[in-house]
């Protein structure tokens, strides 16, 4: 029997999901611009669809552009906000800590003539808000803050970012990825008060292949693709129904059952640590991890990949870290500046609404067996 706890990395497709897929494949099949009856009923539903999303988001449907997955909302809002603000500077402030979605198109930014600021995360894997408004200049254009750390789990203040930004009397907008935190902490992009935010679909038991960019209303964010006036002009192509649907349905049921849920992956998540702490004494836990779905540990001595192997051959799936690094050191766990021998153990766990006590059995028994056998095989 395999256990995944890896829900970072991305989650199974929920059976409701596949089925609105199925139907919008099947039964609503219509180009949503046709002018007949097809047509006019896969439109209906998919503002239909926007709707329930929004919903979970607490903002209009009108706010809310589909996209092709969180990487494309991260690009569009950094590289859109930037077009934007163009004439009122060329500084943008960020964290050391962000997905490689925000980060590379910083990089790129940096490579036309932007200056970043990363801001560098503290011991518990935040970034202390004092930090944010130090870092804000009258020429700073752009921040990009995530709300939950795919690789600690931490939530960084975001909220408290914005606040700061009002307050300093500069242009700067804010993007917010929020990726790992939709349907895992309650927030809403008005009372966080950001400007650009992005979510995606396969984190939240929807599949790969679509997302959603929230531009607040007013916002004049040049469009992502030039063609035929979907999605209000900014993102066209003939929209991706079946995923949409399937987003949406995933939003809903996981919206209506996010208070239990999350207190369930909360609960997974003391089990786990208490679990593997009494047959492991030697565990660490990294990080203050604050999001309920999300536990870095490490186990200093052995390596990283070892470990991910010899527990997945045991069909124990977890990761050494973000599953974008594919086996590079991760940046993330590096910022934290942690011991070499914490860095070099550490295993990202997460959970999701049907993770089970099982799984977590599963694991720190099979890490209880690892001991010397593994780490006489690294030595
Ligand atoms: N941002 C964060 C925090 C993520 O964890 C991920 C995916 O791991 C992404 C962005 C990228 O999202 P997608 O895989 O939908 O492109």
């Amino acid at each position: 029997m395999a256990h995944y706890l890896d829900h970072a990395a991305t989650t199974p497709v929920r059976p409701e999901a596949a089925q609105a897929a199925l139907d919008a494949m099947t039964r609503n099949w219509g180009n949503p611009s046709s002018r007949y009856e097809p047509g006019a009923q896969a439109a209906g539903a998919l503002e239909g669809w926007r709707q329930d999303i929004a919903s979970t988001l607490r903002c209009a449907p009108e706010e809310l552009c589909f996209t092709s997955c969180g990487t494309e909302g991260d690009n569009w809002a950094i590289f859109g906000a930037v077009a934007l603000n163009r004439r009122k500077g060329k500084h943008i402030v960020t964290t050391a800590i962000e997905h490689s979605a925000v980060l590379e198109p910083c990089k790129e930014l940096e490579r036309q003539g932007y200056e970043i600021t990363y801001l560098q995360p503290d011991r518990s894997g935040t970034i202390p808000p004092e930090a944010v408004q130090r870092a804000l200049r009258q020429d700073t254009i752009l921040v990009s803050m995530m709300l939950v750390n795919n690789e600690l789990g931490t939530v960084l203040p975001v909220g408290e970012t914005a606040r700061a930004i009002r307050e300093s009397g500069c242009a700067a907008l804010l993007h917010c990825d929020a990726v790992q935190a939709f349907l895992k902490i309650p927030f809403a992009p008005k009372e966080l008060g950001v400007d650009f935010l992005s979510v995606s679909g396969h984190k939240i038991h929807a599949p790969k292949g679509i997302g959603a960019l929230y531009i607040r209303a007013g916002l004049r964010l040049p469009p992502m693709l030039y063609g035929g006036g979907q999605e209000h002009g900014l993102r066209p192509g003939t929209e991706p129904t079946a995923q949409i649907a399937a987003f949406a349905a995933a939003a809903r049921l996981g919206y209506a059952s996010m208070a239990r849920d999350t207190a369930h992956m909360q609960m997974i998540k003391e089990y786990a640590l208490s679990q593997l702490s009494a047959r492991l004494p030697q565990v660490v836990q990294i990080g203050a991890g604050d999001a309920p779905h999300i536990l870095p540990i490490s186990l200093p001595g052995y390596k990283s990949e070892v470990l991910v192997r010899f527990l997945s051959d045991r069909g124990i799936y977890v990761s050494s870290g973000s599953a974008c690094h594919k086996g590079k050191p991760s940046h993330v766990f590096a910022a934290l500046r942690l011991d070499k021998a914490v860095q070099d153990g550490v295993l990202r766990l997460s959970f999701g609404y049907d993770t089970q006590h099982s799984d977590i059995d599963a694991l720190v028994r099979a890490l209880g067996e690892a001991g010397e056998q593994l780490l006489q095989s690294m030595s």
